[in-house]
């Protein structure tokens, strides 16, 4: 088989980067976009790197950051125009190959195989996209490249911000070997400690040890593990069009009981994975809302829904309607939001109110409309942040 040639995109500190952008008064200075008041209840969605360096990261309550760095500049999430930025970059992408698999409106995996004898090697095409980014979207990216999924995520992150780093067959021990475990793609915390009980610290470590006893240990975790731990990861980037479903997660940096912070993350998590699917011209008629508590029990439930649904408003109405179903008080540590059953048109509904619907659908499009010309309007997005 021919070595692929895969690309892995990161924006750097994206929602940040594009206020910084936007405002350059905010350049060189702390910004962290989660919600205009610190003192009231949301969580940090990005810091700039400015920011970090007092100890402020994405995933932990603005309350928080506001004791670590009182003197930032909080500002709301303005999806709008983040979901403008993204739409360019990926536009970038799509001139390179068709191949281009989102992960977020800030992330991606690009399968540059095919891709070679028309632009030049994956150095090349990835430093022309990077230009282009620089350019036509004054934003900054770090670059992983590989020869699959696994090591060009792990190697877009080696060297971040404005990262460009090659991980191929020649240093790839010297490269990845050391790296600690947890930089393994599926090894979360717990996983991090039994690996560590073990005396399992770096990725090298998990190589050496026996299949059999990971295995043993892990079950098919194990297995997964082993195989990336020696380079070897054979999944297809998928260009999403063809996606199965879209999700989104956020693991918190504290463990989380707040209600109002939950929700808050949950807005975010919901706008992030409607625009892509609107993006990708698609409706979905499921929604999958995880909750993983500090104990690290984690439950998914899901709803179908009796028509296909794309709006934002749509979706967070039934996700919200389901974290309630469920959500029991304590303290959680992971919140996700997956839609599935996705239909490429949205199939005509043949109903007795089928004039009614209609009524509704055609205002819900107006609306987005709107949404699109001039922003989402912030009663949508308080909603996520205040009680109700
Ligand atoms: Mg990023």
């Amino acid at each position: 088989m021919k070595e692929r040639s895969i690309i892995h995109v990161d924006m750097d500190a994206f929602y940040a980067a594009v206020e910084q952008r936007d405002n350059p008064e905010l350049k060189g200075k702390p910004v962290i976009i989660g919600g205009p008041d610190p003192t009231k209840r949301g969580v940090v969605a990005t810091a700039s790197y400015e920011a970090r360096q007092f100890g402020v990261h994405s995933a932990m309550p603005l309350r928080e950051a506001y004791k670590r760095c009182p003197h930032g500049v909080y500002l709301p999430v303005n999806m709008h125009k983040y979901q403008q930025a993204s739409k360019h970059i990926f536009n970038i992408f799509q001139k390179f190959t068709p191949l281009v698999e989102n992960i977020s409106l800030d992330e991606a995996f690009l399968d540059v195989t095919g891709s070679r004898s028309l632009f030049g090697s994956s150095k090349s095409i990835a430093r022309e996209i990077i230009d282009q980014i620089d350019k036509e979207v004054n934003l900054a990216a770090s670059i992983g490249i590989s020869y699959n999924k696994f090591l060009a995520k792990l190697a877009s992150d080696l060297d971040k911000p404005k990262g460009f780093v090659v991980v191929s067959a020649d240093n790839f021990y010297e490269v990845v070997h050391p790296l600690p475990v947890k930089r393994v793609w599926g090894v979360g915390k717990k996983m991090e400690q039994q690996l560590r009980a073990v005396g399992l610290k770096t990725i090298g470590d998990i190589a050496s040890a026996s299949l059999f006893s990971l295995k043993q240990q892990f079950g098919l975790a194990g297995e997964h593990i082993y195989a990336l731990s020696h380079g070897i990861d054979n999944r297809p980037v998928i260009p999403n069009r063809e996606a199965k479903s879209i999700g989104r997660e956020t693991t918190f940096s504290v463990d989380i009981s707040d209600r109002d912070v939950l929700y808050a993350t949950l807005m975010q998590l919901v706008e992030d994975v409607s625009f892509r699917l609107r993006n990708s011209n698609c409706w979905c008629q499921c929604v999958t809302v995880k909750i993983r508590y500090a104990c690290f029990n984690t439950y998914n439930r899901q709803t179908t829904l009796s028509q296909q649904i794309n709006l934002e408003t749509e979706i967070y109405s039934e996700a919200r309607e389901l974290f309630d179903s469920f959500y029991d008080g304590q303290p959680v540590r992971l919140i996700g939001v997956t839609l599935s059953h996705l239909k490429a048109e949205k199939e005509k509904q043949v109903e007795l109110f089928g004039w009614e619907n209609e009524k509704k659908q055609a205002l819900a499009e107006a609306a987005d409309r709107l949404r699109t010309k001039y922003g989402k309007p912030l009663v949508v997005r308080a909603r996520g942040i205040k009680k109700d």
